[in-house]
């Protein structure tokens, strides 16, 4: 069992508050960890803030050598770390280990971005006169994350906003500290100077609630709930800090009668019950046209019922567990809801008894659900999807768009006029056509719109507008 303080100026600080369970094993202590006061977050801003200076302006080959051997060395130890976080969100050891894999390309890439820090020079409209435009780091940075993305999530913020110039005070989830201890150690290690990256480690309304109480805060970039990242705006316009939020999602998955059923039977089930349907980007409503729907039905219920749902190091299983009992408790309640408001619960629902005690959940699927069905429009969180029968394509978009959120959408069919259709008309984020919802490449941007998103793109070079700040020089010579 791990002891694991926060990292403040470079040093362990804090004394020990937080325990981490094993969801697929809840008598298995993953780690013991710091539950950082107001005073700790202080610290850690204090020291983001003295380290600013020199950083900012390191040279570009540092930065980049830096982000390089993590790289490396995440990829080195992707056995260790994706076990690490399958023990500490549930998720199963493959999609952790693809998740470190994720997580070390994502800096690979961030440390060629260093190399890349282009401007632009332009003539002025007064004669004599040059005009430079620049980018500037922004100066102290919150980074708050969630519990689903353990590693890869820090990774897409912490590694632009170092590459960039910024300095760093982290936040992760109470609920995965480890991943998060595990990645601020192996970027001192490779050579980060004390204080431009401050771990600390303690609950949201404690630790994350000092964050964005500072005035020394210039940007906050958060990942989580819809309602809390409501909290982290208002804090934000309050102190004039500039923000970007990813939130949650109600992700549509559209099925046509034209589809391939085997496509679109497994872009539907990896959507819905991959990583337990912990994912932003799962697809939670399956909007199906009346031709295909009983056989896609069928089709969905079969793969369901042969998911294999266990412990997340063990060896056949494809789904884990529930990340904890309060989310277990979430998902069974909106089961109760779905039941109540007239879906019909054709597969799923039961908690299952494995050898070890963990919070297991079936797959689950409703079915003759209609949109307006509080389980269709609030985010469920879990392995839980309705499907809605519509009559044809338009209703089907109608229905894609007719939600607060809007972060990922997809469409199954052989219709280039239909998928064409729906990659413009989608109200989303991310588009997907003939692919499950979640999944999405690390170079190019992620993001959504409506209710799910807040600010400018994550990921790939599009992360350099808010980690970075334009500045215009004009210049007569
Ligand atoms: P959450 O409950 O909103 O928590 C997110 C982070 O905010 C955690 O670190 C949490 O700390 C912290 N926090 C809570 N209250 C705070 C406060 N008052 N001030 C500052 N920080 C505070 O979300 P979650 O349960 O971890 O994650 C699930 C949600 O994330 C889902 O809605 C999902 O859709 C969303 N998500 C979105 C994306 C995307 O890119 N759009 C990706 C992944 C997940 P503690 O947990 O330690 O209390
Ligand atoms: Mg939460």
């Amino acid at each position: 069992m791990k002891l694991r303080q926060n990292i403040i100026g470079g040093a362990a600080v804090g004394t020990l508050g937080i325990e981490s369970r094993n969801p697929s094993d809840v008598t298995e202590v993953v780690g013991q960890y710091a539950a950082a006061t107001k005073s700790d977050v202080h610290a850690a801003i204090e020291a983001a803030k003295q380290a600013f200076p020199a950083w900012s302006h390191s040279g570009i080959l540092e930065r980049h050598a830096i982000l390089r051997r993590v790289s490396d060395e995440l990829n080195a130890r992707k056995e260790e770390i994706g076990t690490l976080l399958a023990r500490e969100e549930g998720k199963i050891l493959g999609e952790a280990i693809g998740e470190t894999v994720r997580a070390a390309q994502i800096f690979d890439f961030f440390a060629n971005e260093c190399l890349r820090l282009a401007g632009e020079i332009l003539p002025s409209t007064r004669p004599g006169v040059g005009v430079e435009i620049t980018r500037e780091p922004i100066g102290v940075v919150g980074v708050v994350t969630p519990w689903n993305y353990p590693i890869a999530i820090p990774a897409w913020k912490i590694a632009p906003a170092l590459a960039y110039g910024n300095t760093v005070v982290f936040k992760p989830a109470s609920l995965v500290p480890g991943c998060a201890w595990e990645l601020t150690d192996m970027l001192h290690r490779a050579g980060l100077p004390a204080g431009v990256l401050n771990l600390i480690v303690g609950s949201g309304s404690v630790a994350g609630q000092a964050l964005l109480d500072s005035p020394d805060l210039a940007g906050l970039t958060f990942t989580g709930s819809t309602a809390t990242g409501r909290q982290v705006a208002l804090s934000c316009v309050e102190h004039h800090r500039k923000f970007q939020l990813e939130m949650g999602g109600k992700n549509p998955m559209v099925v046509l009668d034209d589809a391939d059923l085997a496509v679109a039977a497994d872009a539907a089930a990896n959507s819905g019950f991959f990583s337990t349907g912990q994912r932003c980007t799962a697809s939670s409503r399956l909007i199906v046209t009346e031709g295909i729907h009983d056989r896609f039905v069928k089709a969905l219920q079969e793969r369901a019922s042969k998911l294999v749902v266990d412990h997340a190091l063990g060896k056949d299983t494809q789904m884990g567990p529930v990340v904890d009992e309060k989310q277990l408790a979430i998902d069974q309640d909106y089961i109760d809801v779905g039941k109540n408001e007239g879906a019909r619960l054709l597969f799923g629902g039961e908690v299952l008894e494995r050898r070890t005690k963990g919070h297991f959940l079936q797959p689950t699927i409703f079915v003759d659900a209609t949109n307006d069905m509080r389980i269709s429009r609030e985010e469920i969180f879990g392995p839980v999807v309705s499907v809605i029968k519509v009559k044809d394509y338009d209703e089907a978009l109608a229905t894609a768009n007719a939600t607060t959120y809007g972060l990922s959408s997809g469409i199954v069919t052989t219709s280039l006029k239909h998928a064409t259709d729906f990659k413009r008309n989608s109200q989303s984020g991310m588009v997907m056509v003939n692919l499950p919802t979640a999944g999405v490449d690390f170079h190019v941007p992620f993001g959504g719109r409506k209710g799910s998103s807040y600010g400018s793109r994550e990921q790939g070079r599009y992360a350099n507008e808010f980690f970075t700040v334009v500045k215009t020089s004009y210049t007569k010579s």
